[in-house]
């Protein structure tokens, strides 16, 4: 879309404020809004200031000056404001003109520069399949006191965790029996359709929603696939339209990986394949699960380097919470086709050449999407460049139920970290793969791992409320 495309589009919608966006290091969300009579076709050339010293891990407070550059492709008519408002996602430069190297989205634009000097392909495509819930409330932690932490059983837990909705009226779905009930059962069908409609009035093209395996309130929204930082704006825009369609129902939704314990937690399986032009690279009619040679690196490289990855696509304390047996969510740094307990699955049904992709399913929602999907395909990429095989590696194919394998052969496998500081150790060993290309940079590293390790402190200097359980009664 072209700078004046834009300025119709204002006009022929009556719009009457632009709403500028940007993302911070975490994958939050800013943005500052100009009335329309303010923006010109220079406002796309000049870009809009902000104070970059206030937003977290950016710059310091005695050289915060920044600009937000508008990209036009990523317009859309924002659908809750009460004032016709247009919103349009920004890169984020220095007043100097160069791209901010802490800037997520250069760096997903980055990523994809990278992708073509290799000579390997001309895109890389990423489809992400976000699980959230819907709760009637948030209790925070200031709520509760020690006798509601006093658990006994994984069920008590999560019951103490959500309240009744609607009163008791009969129908309620089971830990873990939440998988594509009917309603009365689902109860939240409506609400889902709702943020469908919204999602599609927004310009996303949805596949489907249903109704995922967690008690009442889990869900699963599809998208399509589309280059890396366009699906990783869609994700922007798709978590911002659940949060306030959910906010318009009096409901609250969270993509937090892991807000029950003892039931299935809220994953972000992504779906990728490179391509070169027109053809397909991961295909290979004949070969297992018809992956391509170059395919099969690129799973290596991803499982070699996934210690250090999943600093980044799985970037919270709560992340590992999630990543625990026997919840669906990948434990095991295997691949396999059709198993669901590997870190990558090749999904085989009803899939075309063209559909011929890889699922890494360890990722969650906490990860900022444009660092994620960059990270994911340096990581790939780093796999066909080195010719790195799964197989020789290790690492599968394992197509049994890898939870319930005999101790003897599960000792051979290797495991997700199991904190959030092993894996920012993993990161700190490993990094060079990032750095390929000029894509992520070391001192952007160095940031990351400081304010990684700060929440990682903040949260284990905490009171848990499992130790009541455990010390209340030394
Ligand atoms: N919720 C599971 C996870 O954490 C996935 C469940 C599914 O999609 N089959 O990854
Ligand atoms: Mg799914
Ligand atoms: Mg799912
Ligand atoms: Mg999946």
């Amino acid at each position: 879309m072209s700078v004046q495309n834009v300025l119709d589009n204002i006009k022929e919608n009556s719009i009457q404020f632009v709403d500028f966006r940007f993302v911070d290091l975490l994958g939050h969300a800013h943005h500052i809004t100009l009335p329309a009579t303010e923006v010109d076709a220079d406002t796309f050339v000049n870009g809009v200031a902000f104070d970059g010293s206030s937003i977290h891990g950016f710059r310091g407070i005695e050289n915060s000056d920044m600009v937000m550059m508008p990209d036009t492709e990523s317009v859309f008519i924002d659908p809750f404001t009460t004032h016709p408002t247009l919103n349009v996602m920004c890169n984020i430069y220095t007043p100097d003109g160069e791209r901010y190297d802490r800037d997520p989205r250069s760096i997903a634009q980055k990523a994809e520069e990278f992708l073509q000097t290799t000579g390997i392909g001309t895109s890389a495509f990423f489809a992400p399949e976000p699980e959230f819930f819907i709760f009637d409330e948030v209790r925070y932690e200031s709520s509760m006191n020690a006798s509601s932490y006093v658990v006994e059983s994984e069920e008590a837990a999560w019951n103490t965790n959500r309240k009744e909705e609607g009163g008791n009226l009969g129908s309620k779905i089971p830990v873990k029996g939440g998988y594509v009930p009917v309603a009365p059962v689902d109860s939240q069908q409506d609400l889902r359709s709702e943020m469908v409609r919204l999602l599609q009035e927004s310009g996303l093209r949805v596949e489907r929603h249903h109704h995922e395996v967690a008690t009442a309130g889990q869900a699963e929204i599809n998208f399509r696939f589309d280059t890396l930082t366009k699906t990783a704006d869609n994700l922007m825009k798709f978590k911002y339209i659940i949060h306030n369609t959910a906010r318009q129902y009096g409901k609250t939704a969270t993509f937090m990986p892991k807000p029950l314990f003892g039931d299935n937690g809220s994953g972000m399986h992504v779906h990728t394949s490179i391509f070169n032009g027109d053809s397909p690279l991961f295909y290979d009619k004949g070969a297992y699960a018809n992956l391509s040679e170059l395919a099969m690196h690129y799973i290596g490289g991803v499982l070699y380097h996934a210690p250090a990855l999943i600093a980044i696509t799985n970037p919270s304390t709560n992340s590992f919470k999630r990543l625990v047996p026997g919840y669906e969510a990948p434990v095991n740094l295997v691949f396999s086709k059709g198993n669901r307990s590997a870190a990558i699955r090749i999904p085989i049904a009803a899939v075309t050449p063209k559909g011929c992709r890889i699922e890494f399913r360890t990722p969650d929602n906490t990860a900022n999407p444009y660092l994620a999907f960059a990270a994911m395909l340096l990581a790939g990429l780093d796999g066909i460049k080195r010719k790195l095989d799964p197989v020789a590696l290790g690492y599968g194919p394992f197509d049994k139920n890898i939870y319930e394998l005999p101790e003897e052969e599960k000792k051979e496998i290797r495991s997700v970290p199991g904190t959030l500081d092993e894996a920012l150790n993993a990161l700190e060993a490993d990094s060079a793969f990032l750095t390929e290309g000029g894509v992520f940079t070391q001192e952007f590293i160095e940031n990351y791992v400081a304010i990684k390790r700060a929440e990682a402190k903040a949260v284990a200097i905490r009171i848990h409320p499992h130790e009541f359980s455990l010390y209340y009664d030394c």
